[in-house]
């Protein structure tokens, strides 16, 4: 069978190694597997959001309530924006591949950073569109202007901060872009981590009612990262309302399931839980930085709740990743990214002592 040409140059998204599998493929009894590769939520699922999904298990023959309005009454009102600003999406992915298919096709071009979020470039190829990177890893306003400036993409991808380098963008250098883009082109500020950023440090910190002013801007966060719903899929954009009016042409009837919605109207409630889980992330990630020290390699300072490990020619992420997943500890390489480094989702203070375990013994 012939498939649509843009196909062939696709290479299917590898998603972080399920658990099932280490336990499938080398005997690892689950409870001593160690997940930390897809940035998940290290501490779980808020009791409370856990206690709703359960509550609605017996709603599960209904569709969910299609326009979503309770979860963008509590989003609209924590981000102080109208609720014909939001768009919600299974996962931010959605939203992505709605703004991806809503925006592109042969004759345009997407630009984003050289080392960023792989699923960017996989809704762009779908679409037929080719794919601009600057130079650097990081966002680099000069950078990102002199390709904007050559090749006028209809897409820019800023992703702060960015996956799966961990570094972040300042608010200043991203309004510096978005101020020199004219509105033909689609600026996209991934937000996935933005908890983590601001809580470090608010000069990193954008909310979007920050980019609300431009007509060409679209902010994108998830529940999936702090606020530990990664399993029930729910993102979402939020931009100014005929921007939304046309994403939403693209969205299929009932894209979340009636308890991801339940779930994430409650978890968007429980601001406790986000900062609970920042404040031990904050503590542990300490030990990261403090263990890549002594032994001789670096890392790139992390606004995320992961962080990247960058290694010399001594170490092989892809040996180290191998013998790690034998041992059950799940993490991620970035060879694939063209990088000898490897990012690790900073988990529990028991998941940690086990990878630190695991990784002396590997490297040794
Ligand atoms: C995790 C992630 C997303 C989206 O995740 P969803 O689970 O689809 O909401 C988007 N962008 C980046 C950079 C991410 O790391």
């Amino acid at each position: 069978m012939k498939f649509n040409k843009v196909l062939e140059s696709i290479k299917t998204y590898e998603a972080g190694k399920p658990i099932e599998l280490v336990v499938r493929e080398f005997g690892i009894s689950p409870e001593e597997v160690v997940k930390l590769a897809s940035n998940e939520n290290p501490i779980g699922t808020s009791p409370a959001v856990a206690e709703v999904i359960r509550k609605n298990a017996d709603k599960a023959h209904l569709y969910p309530d299609d326009s979503m309005f309770e979860l963008k009454e509590v989003l609209s009102r924590k981000f102080s924006v109208e609720d014909e600003n939001i768009i919600i999406g299974a996962g931010s992915d959605q939203v992505l591949e709605f703004i991806s298919r809503a925006l592109l096709n042969e004759n345009e071009s997407v630009l984003m950073s050289a080392v960023t979020f792989a699923m960017y470039e996989i809704y762009a190829r779908q679409m037929g569109a080719k794919i601009v990177r600057t130079p650097s890893y990081e966002h680099k306003a000069d950078e990102f202007l002199d390709a904007y400036n050559e090749y006028k993409p209809k897409i820019v991808y800023i992703c702060t901060p960015n996956n799966p380098t961990g570094d972040a963008t300042g608010k200043e250098e991203v309004l510096r872009i978005i101020e020199a883009i004219d509105n033909d082109t689609l600026v996209v500020v991934d937000g996935a981590y933005m908890e983590y950023a601001a809580a470090k440090d608010t000069k990193y910190a954008i909310t979007p009612n920050d980019l609300l002013g431009y007509e060409n801007v679209i902010y994108l966060g998830t529940f999936s990262k702090a606020y530990g719903l990664g399993g029930m899929r729910v993102g979402y954009g939020i931009a100014q309302r005929d921007l939304i009016k046309e994403l939403y042409k693209m969205r299929p009837p009932f894209n979340i399931t009636t308890l991801s919605l339940a779930a994430a109207i409650e978890a968007a409630k429980d601001n406790t839980f986000v900062k609970e889980s920042i404040a031990l992330h904050q503590e542990q990630i300490k030990r990261y930085e403090t263990f890549a020290r002594e032994n001789g390699f670096t890392y790139i300072d992390s606004y995320t709740n992961f962080i990247t490990y960058l290694f010399p020619d001594s170490m092989n992420s892809t040996d180290i990743s191998d013998m790690l997943l034998k041992r059950g500890v799940i993490i991620r390489n970035l060879a694939s990214y063209g990088m000898n480094a490897v990012r690790i989702t900073i988990g529990t203070e028991r998941q940690n002592d086990i990878f630190f375990k695991h990784f002396a013994e590997v490297i040794a």
